[in-house]
């Protein structure tokens, strides 16, 4: 059982129009009526939970997608008055929400500052109009500087946005131009993501077929090193894999997955973490609707880890980091030393010149980071 506080996500399955790339469970087509009854059904499964857990505060909240900004300001503070009635939490903490660019009008951000949202990240995803259609997004270039201006302008206190590159036809080129044109919005935050196809997503099918073609790996390598330069070079921080932020803007509900911290998850598909155990809600709108209005903790899955998958987990998210972890917090928290746990294979991630080993911490290096996969799959 948590002790004090719990990290919220609430998730928001619903979306204008299906994105190319997207197998994330949401539901298009919808009407005001379900987003009213999805938000009361949200707020109910925070109650649940709260029975569940007992008096909890919230360490930070994040509205996540989905699209959010598809529900009304009135709907945003529905959900936070949510978890103000079930998971109070002190005053000035981190309360996230995600949007997208073309759905964010100044009137949206003005009404959501006072529901008490405090950081906004936009799916910006390119700048690029080729790109942009080709991924299946509904705004354009322009829409989204004034989404960032309407943002500042509301008197949200960190405002980000979410690029992806290495989709077919990008060339080395035109993600540099994306990098100086994310750059010169002067937000606080950047994720640069490389596109992953989903599973069934039109865009997989048309890669599968050979309608498509992904740029090679290399030219996505040297994507990532041009994101890590640039953003380093304008004074964005990288600080986990695919996340910069200048000093005092990085994510602090991210930052608590990447510590294993607990957290729970409201919503079709919403993922919750109470150690020893990750448990997922059913991915379909109504069967989670229905479970939550019997009464019952909406549950697909659950799996609990024993402590050797906890202090494995805990080394790969760690590692996503750029502070890496600490040797000292292993002995106290999993009464291990990583060094001697690992044995050769550190030695061998070492001499390849994947990962770095102080006194203090274990981090990747900078071809690590490019090649964190390969890392992490040795580590499970
Ligand atoms: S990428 Fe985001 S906006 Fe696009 S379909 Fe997926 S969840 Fe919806």
């Amino acid at each position: 059982m948590p002790k004090g506080e719990i990290a919220v996500y609430i998730h928001v399955p619903f979306c204008k129009r299906r994105c190319r790339y997207c197998g994330f469970y949401s539901v298009t087509g919808v009407t005001s009526g379900l987003l009213e009854g999805y938000v009361e059904t949200a707020v109910a499964e925070m109650q649940l939970w709260a029975k569940r857990l007992g008096p909890l505060r919230a360490s930070s909240v994040y509205v996540g997608g989905g699209t959010p900004s598809l529900l009304a300001p009135s709907l945003v503070g529905r959900l936070l008055e949510g978890v103000n009635a079930y998971f109070p939490p002190q005053s000035g903490i981190e309360v996230s929400i995600e949007a997208n660019p073309e759905s964010a009008s100044r009137s949206w951000l003005r009404e959501i500052v006072r529901a008490g949202v405090n950081r906004v990240t936009f799916g910006v995803q390119t700048f690029e109009p080729r790109g942009l259609e080709l991924l299946g997004r509904l705004h354009g270039p322009e829409e989204v500087e004034q989404a960032v201006t309407a943002a500042r302008e509301a008197g949200i206190r960190s405002v980000g946005i979410d690029l992806i590159f290495g989709w077919p036809g990008q060339a080395a080129d035109d993600w540099l131009l994306d990098l100086e044109k994310g750059v010169a919005l002067d937000v606080d935050h950047i994720s640069c993501y490389a596109l992953s196809l989903d599973k069934g997503a039109p865009l997989e099918k048309m890669v599968a077929s050979g309608v498509l073609f992904l740029p090679d790996e290399d030219v996505v390598a040297d994507m990532m090193e041009m994101a890590m330069d640039l953003l380093e070079g304008a004074g964005l921080r990288q600080y986990e894999i695919s996340n910069y932020a200048l000093m005092g803007h990085q994510s602090m509900h991210n930052i608590h997955y990447w510590r294993q911290g607990e957290y729970i998850g409201i919503g079709p598909g919403a993922a919750s973490f109470l150690s020893p155990c990750r448990m997922k809600n059913p991915e379909d709108l109504s069967s989670y609707m229905d479970e939550v209005a019997s009464g019952v903790l909406p549950r697909e899955t659950e799996l609990r880890l024993n402590e050797e998958e906890l202090f494995r987990e805990w080394m790969i998210l760690g590692l996503r980091t750029t502070e890496g972890i600490s040797v000292e917090e292993s002995r106290r928290r999993w009464g291990v030393d990583p060094g001697k746990f690992l044995g050769p294979l550190l030695e061998d991630l070492v001499r390849v010149g994947l990962l770095t080993v102080g006194r203090e911490r274990i981090r990747l290096t900078r071809k690590g980071v490019l090649l964190s996969n390969l890392v992490f799959r040795e580590l499970i």
